[in-house]
This record gives structure tokens, C-alpha cells and sequence, in this order.
């Protein structure tokens, strides 16, 4: 057995009873929760509590999000196989994990470096290839690569930055926690002839997206 295949069991029970039974019903993210081992995401010695109801320390003062709230989001951006998707926020690489398993290409920004080696190192280590990990201000998009069908931002703002709407396809969704710096409401936002609807999702607390089109942080390089 590879530790790729270890903590099915685990797994399974935070599908069912963390995800499944609090609404989330998309087959295709299911799956992938199923799959993507999340024990390979965390430090070295949170591997048994990978499978809990919370968020994670990565390290650098940042957070690998709760099990559900990356379930919601990643059911709200209603990925297709061909999608273009844009993460804003690698951290450990657990969401572009579950990203490239319901999409085309997926292409993830991270503004600390570290994280960034730290993440592709995660994602060979559990076998995911196709994600490009991209080390900058997300706040930014990413232009070269635009325009995108989906954009996750896994780190709050108090605006969505301008940048983003911008770099969104004809049809495209974007999520995003939007707020004050302790807590959030997770905003969806799709484009339809030029224009946008946001849709509220609820409450939710994020880590600062520090960035030019973000909060202005210390160490902000
Ligand atoms: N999606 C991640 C995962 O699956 O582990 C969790 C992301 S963590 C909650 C937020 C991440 O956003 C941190 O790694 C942080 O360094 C990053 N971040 C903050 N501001 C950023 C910016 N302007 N551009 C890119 N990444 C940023």
C-alpha cells in the first residue's frame, strides 16, 4: 500500500459526515474528496487530524482551510473538464489538488515562496500533476494565462480585487471571502454579458489576501 492509498477510511467519513450531510451533493467533488489524500497537504505531525472539521497550521502563520468550506467552494465554482481555473492562495496545494481533478488546467498563485516549494512538493508526493504553481501577488490575477472560467480566492480582501473580475471569462464564476480582517462573507460572483451578479454565500474566516488590490501587510514583497 502507497501512503497515497492510506486514511480511506477517514476520508470517507469526512465526505459523508462532514460534506455530504451538511448539503454538498456534487457528485464530481465528492469524488474528488475521496481521492485527494489530504494527509499528504499538512505537516509533518498533523497528519492524523487532516481528516478533522477545521482548518490546519501550513506554516508562515497561514491555514489549510476546513474540510467543508473547501467542499463549498469548489461545488460553487461548477467546474467543468475543459475549465481554465485560477486559484488565488496556493498554501499547502490541497485546493489545486481537488481543482485539476474537475478541470482543464489549473493555474495557482502564492505570494510566499516557501509555501509555494512546499505546496509543489505536496502535490508530486500525492501523484497530481497539471497544476501550475505561479510565486506573486494574486491580487493581480494572473494575466498571461487569462481569460479564466473560474477563479477561487482561498484568502480575504475587503473588495474583490479589480483585477480578477477582469480576468474572468464570458460566463465565468469567481468566489471569494470579502470583509473585515477576522471574518467574511464568502461572495460568488458570475459574469454575464459584461455585467456581474454577486450572490451572498454566508459567513465564513479567512487568513488576509495581502497584495496591492488586497490588504496593504507587513513583509509584503
Ligand atoms: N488554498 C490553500 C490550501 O488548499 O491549502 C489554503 C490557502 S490559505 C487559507 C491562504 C493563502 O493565501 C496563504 O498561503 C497566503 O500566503 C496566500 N496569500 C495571501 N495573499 C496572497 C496574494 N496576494 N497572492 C497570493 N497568495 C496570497
Amino acid at each position: 500500500m502507497t501512503e497515497t492509498d492510506l486514511c480511506r477510511d477517514e476520508r470517507e467519513e469526512m465526505v459523508e459526515f462532514q460534506i455530504r450531510a451538511r448539503g454538498v451533493r456534487d457528485q464530481r467533488v465528492l469524488a474528488a474528496m475521496r481521492k485527494i489524500p489530504r494527509h499528504l497537504f499538512v505537516p509533518k505531525g498533523f497528519e492524523r487530524a487532516a481528516y478533522e472539521d477545521r482548518p490546519l497550521p501550513i506554516g508562515e502563520g497561514q491555514t489549510i482551510s476546513q474540510p467543508y468550506i473547501v467542499a463549498v467552494m469548489t461545488e460553487q465554482l461548477e467546474l467543468k473538464p475543459q475549465d481554465r481555473v485560477l486559484e488565488i492562495g496556493t498554501g499547502s496545494g490541497y485546493q489545486a489538488a481537488l481543482l485539476v481533478e474537475l478541470a482543464g488546467t489549473v493555474i495557482s498563485v502564492e505570494r510566499l515562496r516557501d509555501l509555494a516549494d512546499r505546496a509543489q512538493q505536496n502535490l508530486a508526493r500525492a501523484g497530481v500533476t497539471g497544476v501550475r504553481v505561479v510565486v506573486g501577488d494574486g491580487t493581480q490575477g494572473y494575466s498571461p494565462e487569462a481569460p479564466y472560467n473560474a477563479i477561487i480566492v482561498t484568502a480575504a480582501s475587503p473588495d474583490i480585487p479589480g483585477p480578477l473580475i477582469e480576468q474572468l471569462a464570458e460566463g465565468g464564476r469567481l468566489i471569494a471571502p470579502v470583509g473585515p480582517r477576522d471574518c467574511q462573507d464568502l461572495i460568488k460572483l458570475v459574469k454575464r454579458e459584461g455585467r456581474v451578479e454577486k450572490i451572498p454565500l454566508g459567513g465564513v474566516c479567512f487568513v488576509p489576501l495581502i497584495g496591492q488590490f488586497g490588504w496593504r501587510g507587513e513583509g509584503y514583497p
